[in-house]
């Protein structure tokens, strides 16, 4: 006699553990939204992708501005300097970063702003991340400096003024995604067609888009709760205790419709829903939504503007030309092309864009 065992499906070769949970998830509980998708994709403590690896640079996955060149952070350093000097140059203040990925960007900054006259002696530096191998990276790259580090801005001190950074930080934290057909809005979540995993509309409230034109059939809607509640929790901290914050990222400036989801494997676009946990997962920036928690907080906001006249503005050209003299001719190139695909309007110049607000008594007269 033969029982006959009932089988769960069984997965695909190819399908890793992330997305086995994704699909528990599922068949317990119904269609998951983008958010929790993107949240889990990235986060799971054990598979999330900035959880168990380091994604970074030619051998990885793709390669952020301060990978490309130390003049990138030395600019943000100079930025971050002036910014403190123009709040009347406070003894004690938060020099904190958002998502520091491999601690680059700090280090240039820190590096760069040894010739500022009592920054260093002033500077707390706090590093907000969440995944524990990126912190592994930071400890080597930031070893000579002591650093404090943060799951969330919770933890951050809040008793003295906060200058914050982040370079593409918003773009991996997640967004729910709304979907307008028929003439309504359903929120666009992820569920099981047969055995793969596929968008579904589902029923929900979606949130308030004033400003926005009418929607046409088939328009996303695109809304990240976490980065307007740390937009505005940023923005609150330097209303009360004095300070400034600066984020580059791509992004659009005006509110806007559209899938902005996008997975990046190996320096290449990969399918969003496939191999979640093994490729980056970003949506493009809502500018606007964090401009306006800035207002509402009642800063004062600059930008965005593209990173390229931003790094001009701050001399990056003058920076590379002095790189340059010291140069070997093989060395010069890479910084000719380091430049170009930081500033050049093809390459991050204009994608990129960059956002500063200030407490309204900073002048920060001169940003781009
Ligand atoms: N700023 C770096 C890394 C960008 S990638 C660079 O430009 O190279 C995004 C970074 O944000 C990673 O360090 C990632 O681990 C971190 N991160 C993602 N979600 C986060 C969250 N909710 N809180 C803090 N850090 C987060």
């Amino acid at each position: 006699m033969h029982l006959r065992v009932q089988k769960e499906p069984q997965p695909s070769r190819s399908m890793n553990a992330l997305e086995e949970i994704v699909r528990r998830r599922i068949a317990q509980d119904g269609p998951m939204s983008v958010s929790e998708f993107m949240a889990l994709a990235l986060g799971h403590p054990q598979h999330g992708y900035y959880m168990k690896q380091d994604p970074f640079g030619v051998g990885g996955d793709f390669t952020t501005a301060p990978e490309i060149s130390q003049m990138f952070g030395e600019m943000i350093g100079a930025w971050v300097a002036d910014a403190w000097m123009k709040c009347g140059s406070p003894e004690r203040f938060i020099l904190l970063e958002c998502g520091p990925g491999r601690g680059t960007l700090m280090a240039d900054i820190l590096r760069v702003t040894k010739g500022a006259p009592g920054f260093h002696d002033a500077a707390d530096v706090h590093l907000m991340e969440t995944s524990p191998v990126l912190r592994e990276k930071q400890k080597e790259t930031l070893s000579e400096y002591e650093v404090q580090w943060h799951e969330t801005l919770e933890s951050v001190p809040d008793d003295a003024p906060l200058f914050v950074i982040g370079n593409e930080f918003f773009d991996a934290l997640p967004v729910q995604q709304f979907i307008y057909q028929d003439g309504r809005w359903y929120e666009r979540r992820i569920g099981l067609e047969g055995d793969a995993l596929s968008f579904a509309a589902c029923d929900a409230s979606a949130p308030e888009m004033a400003g926005l034109p009418a929607p046409k059939n088939g328009d996303v809607y695109e809304y990240s709760p976490l980065s307007r509640s740390i937009m505005a929790e940023l923005s609150a901290r330097i209303a009360k205790a004095g300070g400034a914050m600066l984020f580059m990222d791509y992004g659009y400036d005006q509110d806007a419709y559209g899938d902005t989801l996008q997975a990046v494997k190996a320096h290449q676009f990969a399918p969003v829903l496939e191999s979640a946990g093994d490729c980056d997962l970003t949506a493009h920036v809502d500018f606007a939504a964090l401009k306006s928690a800035a207002l509402e907080a009642g800063l004062e906001c600059f930008g965005p503007v593209g990173q390229g006249d931003f790094l001009r503005a701050l001399g990056i050209d003058v920076r590379a030309h002095m790189l340059q003299q010291k140069a070997s001719e093989a060395q010069q190139k890479d910084i000719q092309s380091a430049l170009e695909r930081l500033s050049g309007d093809d390459a991050m110049g204009r994608l990129f864009r960059v956002f500063a607000a200030c407490r309204k008594d900073a002048s920060m007269e001169g940003f781009a």
